[in-house]
């Protein structure tokens, strides 16, 4: 980025700020309701030392709350050397709209770990998740009716389990501690199909997508997923989940994937399976047998392809490479990928951009899932399956019966009657609840789209649907 482009582009968080306030000029909202929700409400910053390798460390963390409009604050705990007060900032009232959009009833927040966890064995780690959660929890910034971590980058459900662990020896009697936090393994109260959760949520977005031709033709596209290429920027939790999926269900081709070495690509499709087990073993790309290896990889969010999937950083498509990016269809996977500058740029290009608020969204909803069976106390599924598989019997067995008696020589197919058979277990139902969500929102989102003609993209309809929801809580409050 040279020294012209640094100066001209706003933070990730006047981004945020940027792109809200282009969709409240288009809304008729008193100031001072306009100003509550655009603040952020609160940042805590905290310092403490953990005694490691012979010596005290202290560490730098963060959690901040963007809206209160609905209690718990809901958003992810990020470990990464770079976080920052703005960063958080922005990420915490990107989840206030992102609940708003898929109707989770949570206000945003987000936190943050000034750590590279790579620099730390999984001893280490623990002692200091523990001693942040710790920080956190006396504050109230962990507690589940106010506020509701879950994982995002360099944090998944081991670190969710610490947290939840530690909440529960500071809480002995609270019986619904295991609530303080989403995103745990299903042995410490976690559910079915959370890790895979966000990049599913990116899988179910971009087929609602391509349910409507018109919308896959402001793309310039046509046609379904089949055969679509896609190249892929981080195979992290949501890049894998998204491209194993994509590649795998719907016939996408992942010709690209980018991650911090470089750049991995073939035109024929990257076996993502085996790619992701080779950065586990190796770190990085390089060497990988399955592609090309190209060291420069943020070349390849320039080339050619049909969908480009940013599911690493924020900012990486900025104003000194936005002019060059060729991709008709972007879906920000990674929350804000794309700078406000960058936005510009690439709407009048006429990329079609699915934004972040929306297409990463599928983390949260499935983290409201969690956090209602922690509530509830029971598994989705386990009163409603068996009965539910006997109804199924009951009516197989009938039509069996019908075709014997009647001689009409009917038989069902042994595959159809397993398929019609099998009651929702908590996966089924976790898939279904989140491929509805991400249907629903998209309509609503594209209801705004199509309809207004001051509303040319999917990012403004976004924020025009979430504020509006979250103005009329802050109303129903009497604001
Ligand atoms: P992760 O840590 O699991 O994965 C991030 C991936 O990006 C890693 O593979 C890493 O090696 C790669 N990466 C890092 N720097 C890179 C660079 N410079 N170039 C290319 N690749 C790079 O994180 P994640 O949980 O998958 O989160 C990724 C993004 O998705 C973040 O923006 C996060 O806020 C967002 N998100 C995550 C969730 C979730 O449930 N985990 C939910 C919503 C949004």
């Amino acid at each position: 980025m040279n020294k012209e482009t640094q100066i001209q582009e706003p933070s990730f968080r006047e981004s945020v700020e940027l792109m809200f306030s282009r969709a409240v000029r288009l809304m008729d909202l008193p100031p001072g309701l306009e100003q509550k929700i655009r603040v952020c409400n609160a940042t805590y910053t905290v310092r403490f030392g953990v005694r490691l390798r012979g010596q005290i460390q202290t560490f730098t963390g963060y959690r901040a709350v963007h809206s209160e409009h609905m209690e718990p604050v809901k958003g992810g705990i990020r470990y990464a050397s770079n976080v920052h007060q703005d960063e958080v900032e922005a990420l915490a009232a990107l989840m206030t709209f992102k609940c708003a959009l898929v109707e989770t009833p949570f206000g945003g927040s987000k936190g943050g770990l000034c750590i590279d966890p790579r620099e730390w064995d999984e001893h280490e780690l623990e002692q200091i998740t523990r001693r942040f959660a710790y920080e956190l929890a006396k504050r109230d910034l962990i507690h589940p009716s106010q506020n509701v971590p879950a994982p995002d980058m360099g944090t998944g459900e081991r670190e969710m389990a610490w947290i939840a662990d530690q909440y529960a020896r500071m809480n002995t009697t609270d019986i619904n501690s295991r609530a303080c936090v989403t995103g745990k393994p299903i042995n410490a109260g976690g559910i079915q199909g959370r890790t895979e959760a966000t990049g599913r949520g990116v899988e179910y977005a971009l087929q609602e997508f391509f349910r409507y031709p018109e919308d896959v033709a402001k793309a310039g596209l046509e046609g379904s997923l089949d055969g679509k290429r896609v190249i892929v920027q981080g195979l992290g939790n949501v890049g894998y989940h998204a491209a194993k999926f994509l590649s795998e269900e719907d016939g996408c081709i992942i010709t690209a994937v980018i991650e911090r070495d470089g750049a991995l690509i073939n035109e024929k499709g990257l076996p993502i399976e085996n790619v992701h087990a080779w950065i586990a073993q190796h770190g990085g790309v390089q060497g990988c047998p399955d592609g090309t290896y190209e060291p420069d990889g943020s070349k390849l969010l320039e080339a050619e392809c049909d969908i480009l999937i940013p599911a690493a950083l924020e900012g990486v498509i900025n104003l000194s490479n936005a002019d060059r990016i060729q991709a008709p269809l972007i879906i920000e996977a990674a929350n804000g990928p794309i700078t406000a500058g960058a936005d510009d740029i690439l709407r009048r290009k006429g990329t079609v951009i699915i934004p972040d608020l929306y297409a990463n969204a599928g983390g949260v909803t499935v983290s409201y899932f969690e956090w209602v069976k922690n509530l509830s106390h029971i598994r989705f599924g386990r009163m409603e399956k068996r009965q539910e598989e006997a109804q199924h019997m009951l009516l197989v067995s009938e039509l069996e019966r019908l075709s014997r008696d009647k001689e009409l020589g009917w038989e069902l197919s042994p595959d159809f009657k397993a398929k019609f058979m099998r009651g929702a277990g908590e996966l089924e139902l976790v898939r279904s609840g989140l491929d509805d969500t991400m249907r629903t929102a998209y309509q609503a989102m594209r209801e705004v789209w199509h309809s207004r003609d001051d509303v040319d993209d999917l990012r403004i309809a976004g924020f025009l649907v979430s504020i509006d929801r979250v103005a009329a809580s802050y109303r129903a409050k009497g604001l």
